[in-house]
């Protein structure tokens, strides 16, 4: 546009005006900005009365430009008001030191210098607000999630350094390859900051975090952290904490180190109540160590009762998820009897169970003595009559006592009422129990409420908010 009035009345859409002096480099200058302005969803304006602001791209390198590049910003000032200049001649200077094109025009909003194209578009954001873009604005800083709005899940990893015979996702995703751990915490914090209030740690192998990286240093907010999962776990927990959310992480292998996360569990003076929430997902799959060889299960020799003693020795109300596999091929009877022993000792929290099924791929499928289908599906029904007596041994303690607990919506109970719903530090989303509850008050859907556990069954608890 070049000094033509087209009448008034300004369009909608943002408009900039554009004058562009001066050789094919400050040329080329001009294009990247008008490109990135279109890009932008700007207009760009046929004349100075169209546009809500001019940009005044400069020369200055013979008097002659100087001096018609001068009279170039005097003339959109004077029709339009608003300017800001860019090119050679921004980056001049007066004879007295202040900048040539402040001296001769203060009102000029912003001055550049040439290839200046983020920096023009900066001033041209501040003084004209960039237009809505119906593709990229519905667009949260944290991405889209396809979960309720209060939980998301946060994969760490891609990828498994281990071969079970039952899985085919190495084949499917490769070696484990992990995130950096700064790249891992920004993420957590602008799903807090979106207001996540659950942050859900997912991977194929959550305790491998980082030996793909040799546990290298990467960089939180400058500071040097390694790539480990007690590193990445204490700096979640402190985000968790500051934003009055829960982190819970899921895969967690049972080796050695693991110990040290409980060990940061027990460390807050909530005991895993809020922040890094007491509450470990440890696949064991099966307790019969034959039958985890056949598996090539990773960490299949730790001492698994021992060990989940321990833990609760630290934080006695840590609830430990589990799944399982019966109905492996050349699973006997007695294996499996030993793996039900082996539940009612370990007295796990939550626990899966599925009936083997030959997954096309999968290396177990070569394994002698396949147990038939029926029979695997009755040792699946069995291990669960087993364990769902566990779990309401287990759950029936909280009863008289108050939970924090997330508020996941409402629901009508068998006589037509509505009673809220929510998930306590022992549930994960979507695979554990829920409270079910009643009470006065506004209910935050997303939001903590404390609830008065009033009764149990074998999965979830009933009770009374309070407050
Ligand atoms: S089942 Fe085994 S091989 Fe498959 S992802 Fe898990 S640890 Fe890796």
């Amino acid at each position: 546009m070049r000094r033509k009035g087209r009448g008034a009345g300004h369009a909608a859409v943002p408009s900039v005006g554009f004058v562009s002096l001066g050789c094919p480099k400050a040329l080329v200058d001009s294009e990247h900005i008008v490109t990135q302005l279109r890009a932008e969803g700007y207009e760009i304006a046929p004349s100075y009365r169209d546009a809500d602001l001019v940009v005044v791209n400069t020369c200055g390198f013979i008097d002659a430009a100087v001096a018609e590049s001068l009279d170039a910003i005097g003339e959109a000032l004077a029709e339009n008001g608003k300017v800001i200049v860019t090119g050679c001649l921004g980056a001049r200077d007066s004879p007295d030191g202040a900048n040539l094109i402040e001296s001769v025009h203060p009102k000029v909003l912003a001055v550049t210098g040439p290839h200046a194209t983020a920096e023009v578009m900066e001033h041209v954001h501040r003084n004209l607000p960039k237009p809505h873009d119906p593709y990229t604005d519905l667009v949260p800083p944290a991405g889209i999630k396809l979960t309720a709005r209060h939980y998301a899940y946060l994969k760490i990893s891609e990828g498994c350094n281990h071969r079970c015979s039952f899985c085919i996702i190495p084949s499917m995703r490769g070696d484990l390859v992990s995130r950096g751990i700064g790249d891992v915490v920004r993420e957590a914090r602008a799903l807090f900051e979106s207001g996540v209030r659950e942050l859900v740690i997912v991977s194929q192998d959550t305790s491998a975090y980082g030996v793909d990286l040799r546990y290298r240093t990467g960089f939180v907010d400058g500071r040097p952290v390694r790539t480990r999962l007690l590193e990445l776990a204490r700096e979640l927990a402190a985000l968790a904490a500051a934003h009055d959310a829960w982190v819970r992480l899921h895969y967690v292998y049972p080796y050695p180190h693991v110990d040290e996360v409980v060990e940061l569990i027990a460390s807050q003076p909530s005991q895993g109540t809020r922040g890094l929430l007491a509450y470990l997902d440890v696949p064991l799959q099966h307790s019969d160590p034959r039958i985890l060889r056949l598996m090539k299960r990773p960490a299949s020799g730790e001492r698994n009762i021992e060990r989940i003693r321990a833990w609760r020795a630290l934080v006695p109300d840590i609830t430990v998820r589990s799944t399982f596999i019966v109905g492996f091929p050349g699973e006997t009877q007695r294996e499996f009897e030993s793996l039900l022993e082996f539940l009612e000792q370990a007295e796990l929290d939550r626990v899966g169970c599925f009936a083997y099924s030959p997954v096309h791929g999968a290396a177990a499928n070569g394994l002698p003595d396949p147990v038939p289908a029926a029979e695997r599906e009755a040792r699946r029904e069995r291990f669960m009559q087993v364990q769902s007596e566990v779990s309401a041994r287990r759950l029936r303690r909280f009863v008289g006592r108050t939970m924090r607990v997330l508020v996941e919506g409402t629901e009508q109970d068998a006589s037509n009422r509505t009673v809220a719903l929510g998930r306590t530090a022992m549930d994960a989303p979507e695979i554990d129990g829920v409270v079910r509850f009643g009470g006065s008050g506004k209910l935050p859907i997303g939001g903590f409420v404390d609830v008065r556990i009033s009764s149990s069954d074998a999965h979830d608890l009933r009770g009374e908010m309070i407050g």
